[in-house]
């Protein structure tokens, strides 16, 4: 009885042993060691949205070299994937983007790349229709400028942006 009286008031003693004042210091010192080290994240997650505009809504991505990149396609429209399809196709510089599109235009089969052209590709996601989505991970090539286009057959001179590594 004793001792369960004795805890009774060590914990009352804790509960109201400990000002708010104190709380909000601990607080404080707790906030600021985490946000010290400003550093690259190891992954840099993007999104990209296709529609039934045959386009993407956004012209520029950008990462830092060393990144791990993980990015996934939304198909936000609803027309099917034989009218509407998109793909996100990430390509090495000095690629000739049209001769690359035209080549692939025959390639249904491999989601429109064209088999001999994938030396040409660095990163690609599957072939989606309306609702669809697909995430892909690579590693952030070297720092520069490179192309991404959709390869489904007409898309690229719409569907058609820059992927931007920028040096860590
Ligand atoms: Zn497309």
């Amino acid at each position: 009885m004793n001792k369960f009286l004795f805890l009774l008031g060590l914990a009352g003693l804790l509960a109201c042993g400990a000002p708010a004042g104190d709380q909000q210091t601990n607080n404080t010192e707790e906030s600021t060691t985490a946000a010290a080290p400003e550093e690259t994240p190891a992954v840099a997650k993007l999104e990209i949205e296709g529609n039934d505009q045959m386009q993407y809504n956004l012209k520029t991505l950008e990462v830092k070299a060393g990144q791990k990149v993980e990015l996934t396609l939304n198909h936000v429209g609803k027309m099917t994937i034989e009218a509407m399809g998109h793909n996100w196709v990430l390509l090495k510089p000095g690629t000739d983007v049209a001769a690359f599109a035209t080549a692939s235009i025959a390639a249904k089969d491999n989601d429109y790349i064209a088999p001999d052209q994938m030396d040409s590709v660095i990163a690609h996601t599957k072939m989606l229709g309306g609702g669809e989505s697909d995430t892909i991970t690579f590693d952030a090539p070297e720092a520069g400028t490179y192309t991404f286009i959709c390869t489904f057959p007409g898309h690229y001179a719409l569907m058609k942006g820059e992927f931007i590594v920028s040096a860590d």
